[in-house]
């Protein structure tokens, strides 16, 4: 079969593609209705494990790699360097059903396609899963992708630890995802990922697809306030060094700080921890994670140095001692513009109309952008709700990207560029 009538015939099968993704969302489902599958939890090794079994299923070669990522590898007609389809199935603890997991499985769904129609592509694809793309339980987010691109060393990985002085690699161990293949050993020709949008603007716009070709950078940072714990009832006002007042003025100096730089710099105080957290004492000690977000480098750094003169001041003026460690920091990304192409002159050729735009939130695709091309392709989140259980795409958006994908993917492996 000609890539032209391939083009023509070829569309993914959208009851396997349904039936999987609502599979891996009952695994820990909560009451409430969220997926559950926080990275490295038994809840996650469950997804694995499923996802693990489809790959089989599908005669891929599953590789796992000592950061846990899961590869499935279908041979191509050529020994070419691989395309690969990545994301993540693990959530944060309140999460909706596609993020993540809908690339993943529509990346499967792209190779049984091709098999039931008997076609093999003419490079190897790949279908990845990255290990705590999310970094609600270990930091920092995005964790597999970016080992696997050389941007943070295994073992400093592998010893990091949770809130309660678990460490990620014996983790790994106890769920049994401690693979032994070494880290990035697989360097794609082209890495795509499909994604819902997690924002509004597909779904305000009316437009069913969006070619990403940027992403804004991120900066993570914990601020550690040092007070004084004393007595709610004896200690006066005066006398206090009173760590939640102080965390208290910098949640407001974060929304002042992106209020006065401008529409594209976002700013979020997203976790607080008193202690001791008692009703009648004074806290000792706040611990806040603050997430500052900008699309250009510049003025990112400028929220970064505002927030630091910001917290020398207000050491001084409340009397308390603060800290501040980065947590994770990311620069911009741009993503590579063949891909970007490609991905419209597919959506092209199915008709339909795509916006290009910019990612708001971090994928493991700026990770893999270190050391191969890539691109995104999103579709529309229903109100841009997500890491929530009313997180929704309408069934033929899904359908519609999980075409996109295979399309892309095949002209991409026809294209056959890094030889
Ligand atoms: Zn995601």
């Amino acid at each position: 079969m000609d890539a032209a009538s391939l083009e023509r015939d070829l569309s993914i099968d959208e009851a396997w593609l349904f039936s999987s993704l609502e599979e891996l969302a009952r695994i820990n489902r909560q009451p409430d209705g969220s997926c559950r599958r926080v990275a490295l939890t038994d809840a996650d090794r469950s997804g694995r494990d499923l996802l693990v079994s489809w790959m089989r299923e599908l005669d891929l070669e599953v590789r796992v790699d000592q950061i846990g990522n899961i590869l499935g590898t279908h041979q191509g007609r050529c020994a070419a360097k691989p395309i690969m389809i990545g994301s993540h199935i693990d959530t944060v603890s309140t999460g909706g059903s596609l993020d993540g997991a809908y690339g993943v499985i529509a990346g499967l769904e792209v190779i049984r396609t091709l098999k039931r129609h008997g076609v093999t592509p003419r490079c190897p694809l790949v279908v990845a899963s990255f290990t705590n793309e999310e970094g609600v339980r270990f930091q920092p987010d995005m964790m597999g992708s970016l080992v696997y691109a050389g941007g943070l060393d295994l073992r400093t990985a592998l010893h990091s630890e949770d809130r309660d002085g678990t460490v990620l690699g014996d983790e790994l161990k106890r769920i049994g995802y401690a693979g032994e293949c070494r880290c990035g050993a697989l360097v794609p020709q082209a890495y795509i990922e499909l994604h819902i949008e997690q924002g509004p603007i597909l779904s305000r716009e009316g437009i069913p697809l969006g070619a990403v070709e940027n992403l804004q950078g991120i900066s993570w940072q914990q601020i550690t306030i040092h007070g004084e714990a004393n007595h709610a009832g004896t200690t006066p006002m005066s006398a206090r060094k009173d760590a939640a007042q102080a965390a208290a003025k910098v949640i407001s100096f974060a929304q002042e700080l992106a209020l006065r730089m401008g529409a594209s710099q976002l700013a979020t105080v997203g976790s607080v921890h008193l202690d001791p957290g008692l009703i009648n004492v004074v806290p000792r000690k706040a611990v806040l994670a603050l997430d500052l977000r900008n699309p250009l480098e510049a003025h990112l750094q400028e929220a970064e140095s505002r927030l630091v003169d910001f917290l020398e001041a207000l050491s001084v003026k409340d009397g308390v001692l603060i800290e501040k460690k980065q947590l994770a920091r990311y620069p911009p990304v741009t993503f590579d513009p063949e891909i970007v192409r490609t991905i419209e002159m597919s959506a092209g050729t199915l008709g339909k109309p795509i916006r290009r735009m910019t990612s708001g939130a971090g994928h493991d695709a700026q990770m893999m952008a270190r050391i191969c091309p890539a691109a995104m392709i999103f579709v529309p989140s229903v109100e841009g709700v997500s890491h929530n259980p009313a997180e929704h795409t309408e069934p033929e958006h899904l359908t519609l990207g999980a075409n996109v994908l295979l399309r892309s993917v095949l002209a991409l492996s026809e294209q056959g560029r890094g030889q």
